[in-house]
This record gives C-alpha cells, structure tokens and sequence, in this order.
C-alpha cells in the first residue's frame, strides 16, 4: 500500500533527510528526494535498501523559482528539510535568510499547486522556540523566538522566520493540505552521507581542543534515527498536529566531557580548566568578543544559562520514545572515527 504513496524529501542528501529517506524505504513507501547535483553524487542514497526500485532523486534549489513544482508533482506528502545549517556565514541574509524563508514558501506553494499533496512535515528547530534560554522554564509548543535578528543569532533568525512563513502562509492560502513542524534539539548520531553535520561538529570540536574551558551552557539533544521517526511519525498518524518539539534530554557541557572521559576519550584535549562557575561565565563573556561574531553572539545568549526542553506532546500524540543522548553520542564518536572526522586516540 506504501508503494502508492509518494513522498517528497527536499534536501534528501543531508544529514537528517538522508536517515528520513532511509525509513520510508524500509516502510515501503516511493521516495523523491530533491538533491543540488547530479544524482550520481549520493551513493549512500542511490545504495540504501529499495531505492533502486523506490527512490528517485530530482535536482531542486531552494533560492531558484519554481524549483520545486516537479519534486512535488504527483506525491501524497512532503517533508521540507533542506535549508542551510550553520552558525557562522559570511553573509547571514543570503547565505542563511533567503534560502530558508523563500525555499519554505516555495515548497508551499508548489504543494498547493500540485492538488495532490496532503501533509507537509517541516523541519524547524529549537532555534525557532528560542535564542536565549530561559533557567527555570521548561520550553513548551507555545514558545517562540522573538530576540534573533540577522545580526544575533541569525541562524536562529533564519529558522524562525521560516516556520512562522509556513503558519502565516497555512492561515492565507487555506491550503487543502496540512502542516505539521518537528522542532528538534541539537541532533547527534550516526550519518548515512560523508560530510559531517554542524551538530556533530560540535561534538568533534569539544574533542579537537577547540574548547580551552568548560562553561556553564547546556543543550538538549536527540537522536538523528529518532528525529527522522518523529517526522515520518507525524506524517502518518492523521491526528498529528502543530508544533512538536523533539528532544530525548539535556546535558551539561560539564556532563558531557564527564561521559567522554569515562568512556575512552581521555586522551583527546578535551577542555580541562573549569569555567562554569559564575566568574567563569562572566570572563567567557568577554572572552566571546575575541570569537567570530556569530559564534561570540551565540556564547553570550547561551553561557550562564539552562535550556530545559518539554517532549510531553510528542510522546503523548506520537508515542515517540527516544534513545539516551549518552547513547547517541558516544555512536556519533565511533561513526565519526569510522568516517576519518575524528582521529582515533582511544585507549
Ligand atoms: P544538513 O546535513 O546540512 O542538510 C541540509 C540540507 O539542506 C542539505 O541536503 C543541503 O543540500 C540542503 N540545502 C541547503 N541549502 C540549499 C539550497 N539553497 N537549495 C537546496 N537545498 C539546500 O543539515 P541537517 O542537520 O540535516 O538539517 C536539516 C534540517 O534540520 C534543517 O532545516 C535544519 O535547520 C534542521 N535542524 C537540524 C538540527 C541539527 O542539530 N542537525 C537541529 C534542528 C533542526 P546540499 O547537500 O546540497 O548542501
């Protein structure tokens, strides 16, 4: 029965969309993926299970009009994943803005346009939910960013604005078709592809000494298996609606190289002065202005402050259960090293 439902995933090579693209193969479901070059160029997509005879990749860019009205032309859902994901770019209005915020509405506009398309799943983010945690709050679906700007934390900015696009353009349009949003936290976790994942990046340079110091920041993680059975989860189920938050929990940066430590990593330089206390968090202020902008904006919107996200609505209407950031994490490292990201300097 899957076999009849077609799926459209833009961005299908990413790190997210790939695992997506992976577990509707298995479901049984045909697959367009949207990719920027020529399909050749994703064998870990063209290899997965079924996609010799369920997966078709299409060339789509999120900044070229009318990119998208063939990807999806003909299919029952859509999941819009593609949109860039970094912190620091040189020009955050065109190089994280644009693509973003226009790709979104292109998207939406294709699928109305194509009469056929039921539910779009978009991956937002935390990043929409909030640039500046709030300690002592838990985050809830209600919950948006209203600080970032393409001056601070223009990532953040970049997201935000593009989920509030799809809400705007749903009450508009009054499209026949629905919109459901994932909003996860920092995704760890194995990659199917080559290229190492803004997220996982993360975790290679608290390992590469890029980090002198402990601070005191936190995040909340998931896991990328879980994140892309959450998307799919909310395609499926007809209830599904609104806003979802994705998250299995939070740590410290003190927990996680604590983990580290005690799990074989001891050897890398990972950061041995402890900065966390309140003197500590007001020197890591300043010393963010020695940062690249982005990255010294997000230091000081972060540092000195506890996120703590509620995963209540998408374990109650989706049933999603997640894997452990521990987990998670320390399989990120093993497949980092597998793929040469990291060196191997365990004991
Ligand atoms: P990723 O691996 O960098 O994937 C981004 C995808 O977007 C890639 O397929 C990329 O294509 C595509 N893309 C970027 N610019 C494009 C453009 N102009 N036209 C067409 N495609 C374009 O990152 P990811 O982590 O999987 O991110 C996927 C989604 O999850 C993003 O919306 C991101 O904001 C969101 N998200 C990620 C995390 C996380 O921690 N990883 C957390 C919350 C939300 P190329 O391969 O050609 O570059």
């Amino acid at each position: 029965m899957n076999e009849q439902n077609r799926i459209c995933v833009t961005g299908a090579s990413g790190y997210i969309a790939s695992h997506i693209t992976g577990q509707l193969l298995a479901s049984g479901y045909r697959v367009r993926g949207t990719v920027r070059r020529s399909p050749g160029d994703y064998p870990w997509l063209t290899g997965l299970p079924g996609a010799r005879e369920r997966l078709e990749l299409v060339t789509a860019d999120l900044l070229r009009e009318g990119s998208f009205g063939h990807a999806v032309e003909g299919c029952r859902h859509v999941m819009h994943t593609a949109s860039p994901y970094a912190l620091d770019v040189r020009d955050p209005e065109r190089d994280l803005l644009e693509p973003a915020l226009h790709g979104t509405r292109q998207v939406l506009e294709a699928s109305l346009a194509s009469g056929s398309v039921e539910r779009v799943v978009l991956t937002s983010s935390i990043a929409a939910v909030t640039d500046e945690p709030r300690s002592g709050h838990t985050y809830t679906e209600e919950d948006w960013n209203e600080r970032s700007s393409l001056a601070r934390n223009p990532y953040h900015y970049a997201k935000t604005m593009a989920e509030r696009a799809a809400w705007e353009f749903m009450e508009r349009r009054k499209p026949g078709f629905d919109l459901v949003a994932i909003n996860p936290t920092l995704v760890t976790g194995p990659s199917l592809g080559p290229s190492l994942n803004t997220s996982n990046a993360m975790l290679r340079d608290i390992l590469s000494g890029v980090y002198p110091a402990l601070m005191d920041m936190n995040w909340g993680f998931v896991d990328v298996r879980d994140t892309a059975r959450a998307h799919i989860l909310a395609m499926e189920i007809p209830e599904a609606s609104g806003r979802y938050l994705c998250t299995a929990g939070e740590m410290t940066m003190k927990e996680l190289v604590g983990l580290l430590r005690e799990n074989g990593y001891g050897r890398y330089p990972l950061p041995r002065a402890d900065l966390s206390g309140r003197a500590g968090t007001a020197l890591m202020k300043l010393l963010s202005r020695t940062q690249p902008r982005h990255i010294g904006t997000f230091i000081r919107t972060h540092i000195g402050r506890t996120i703590r996200v509620g995963s209540e609505k998408i374990t109650r209407e989706l049933g999603m259960r997640f894997t452990p950031p521990e987990e998670s994490i320390l399989e990120a490292l093993e497949d980092m090293i597998r793929q040469g990201h990291l060196p191997d300097r365990r004991g």
